[in-house]
């Protein structure tokens, strides 16, 4: 049986921190490993939290049609899903969870073969993602204006995916992700 979950939303929504809060409440799920071009930061596993490679490397995989989806994400820096890393975690007898950008995440539902549980975390307005954004302090007031505008033309997307999570109260977020993954895991088939 195979099952795939989709979270995604624009950048600062906190889609890493629920997916790493189902990660640890369903031991049937398998994080899907990224491919990507950024270079690593502080912190970061090579493997663990993505599969760094330079431009060529990645480009040479598109041409070998080895992803399942990719995305330039930002400018110049590349994101994908390799459909190896779905193999090796069906391998396992786990579901992946793919965290990844919303046109990824289009591209997973119209490339897989089967139906995902596909899931949006959004913010209510832009105005909060802003001061998360800016809190966060990672990026410069320029990037920060270029992820805004990405998530605006995101936002648009929402009803392409089965359910909408209003992130702003993250206790609420997570109740609401893990009563719908719980309720997928067990009884879609
Ligand atoms: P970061 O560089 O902050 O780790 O990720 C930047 C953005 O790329 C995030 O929105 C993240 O969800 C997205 N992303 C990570 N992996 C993938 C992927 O495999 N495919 C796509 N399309 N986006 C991804």
């Amino acid at each position: 049986m195979q099952k795939v979950i989709i979270l995604s939303g624009p950048s600062g929504v906190g889609k890493n921190t629920l997916g790493d809060f189902l990660l640890q409440q369903f031991p049937d799920l398998s994080y899907s490993v990224s491919a990507t071009t950024r270079p690593i930061r502080k912190g970061e596993e090579e493997g663990k939290d993505y599969y760094f490679m330079n431009r060529e490397a990645f480009e040479e995989k598109i041409r070998n049609e080895e992803f399942l989806e990719w995305q330039e994400v930002y400018e110049g820096t590349y994101y994908g899903t390799l459909k190896s890393e779905l193999d090796r975690i069906n391998q396992l007898n786990k579901f992946p969870l793919l965290v990844v950008d919303v046109f990824g995440a289009l591209n997973v539902m119209k490339n897989l073969k089967f139906k995902p549980l596909s899931l949006f975390i959004q913010t209510k307005d832009l105005d909060i993602l802003r001061q998360r954004l800016e809190l966060r302090g990672a990026d410069a007031p320029e990037r920060i204006e270029k992820r805004l505008q990405k998530a605006e033309v995101e936002m648009h997307e929402f009803d392409k995916f089965d359910l909408t999570i209003i992130n702003d109260d993250l206790l609420k977020a997570q109740q609401q992700v893990t009563s719908i993954v719980n309720y997928f895991l067990k009884f879609s088939n």
